[in-house]
């Protein structure tokens, strides 16, 4: 009998994080759904997954804080005993011009997009290292290509994720664990919630697949980036975006 491989998916509470969710648990993944503060959304995510005959569990964390996400790999590893996958999904975005951005606004942007892929690739690799195997699939934005207009501390977190995973490839592919990356475009999720539907029509009119991406997409990307049909790849950047960056 194959053992349960295992996944943490950080931000999974909502949007595309708790839709990777249930696409690796369809595919038989044992999921740790990471939350900070939509408890309700992540408990009632487990309840679904579980209902459905899946394993999963809830674990808080705020993954700008190294402790806590030390705590949540330990507990993730005292349930499921091994971590196969990591997801670095969670992130927030700020949108206004920079004249206008407070040093603590910057600070917080860099601190959850970019410490806290950090935090948990530090928390996991001694893990995955010390078996010579594992995968890590962090999630940037197409944004971070090709930088937005008042998104810039956004857009700047973005970039550090891709250069981030593409000099952790190189650093841990000896060890046999691969380092990638997914940019998606424009994903109907929370995120994008603020956006009229004039903005959002006009983005899907600059796609050249002509529709806004799902959380789906992005799931699907992410799982086949963690599938053995990826085993080659790393440092590598994954796009669901409609075409909308190439
Ligand atoms: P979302 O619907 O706003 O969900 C964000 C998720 O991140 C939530 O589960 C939230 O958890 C979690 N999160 C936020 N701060 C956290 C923290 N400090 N610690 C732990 N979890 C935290 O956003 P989404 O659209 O699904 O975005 C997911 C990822 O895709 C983000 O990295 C985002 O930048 C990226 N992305 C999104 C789009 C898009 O168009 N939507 C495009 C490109 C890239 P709680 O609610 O529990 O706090």
């Amino acid at each position: 009998m194959t053992r349960q491989k295992s996944v943490l998916i950080t931000g999974a509470s909502r949007g595309i994080g708790a839709e990777t969710a249930r696409v690796f648990a369809a595919a038989g993944y044992a999921v740790a759904v990471n939350y900070h503060r939509s408890e309700a959304a992540a408990l009632a995510l487990v309840d679904e997954l579980t209902a459905a005959g899946h394993t999963a569990l809830a674990v808080k964390a705020d993954v700008s804080d190294a402790a806590q996400v030390r705590n949540m790999v330990d507990n993730v590893l005292e349930i499921f005993c091994q971590l196969d996958i990591l997801v670095c999904n969670a992130g927030i975005s700020w949108e206004g011009l920079l004249t206008e951005m407070t040093e603590e606004e910057w600070r917080r942007v860099f601190a959850v997009n970019v410490d806290g892929v950090f935090h948990c690739c530090a928390a996991v690799l001694p893990r995955f290292i010390h078996g010579k195997a594992g995968k890590i699939i962090t999630v940037s934005s197409m944004w971070g290509q090709a930088g937005a207009s008042c998104e810039v501390a956004y857009s700047a977190a973005k970039a550090a994720v891709i250069g981030f995973s593409k000099a952790l490839a190189k650093e841990v592919g000896p060890s046999g664990i691969t380092v990638n990356c997914v940019a998606p475009g424009v994903i109907d999720t929370e995120m994008n919630a603020h956006l009229s539907p004039r903005d959002l029509n006009a983005l899907r009119e600059e796609t050249p697949l002509e529709r806004i991406g799902t959380a789906r997409d992005v799931a699907e990307s992410i799982l086949f980036l963690a599938s053995e049909g990826a085993d080659f790849l790393t440092g590598q950047v994954l796009c669901p975006n409609g075409g909308l960056v190439v």
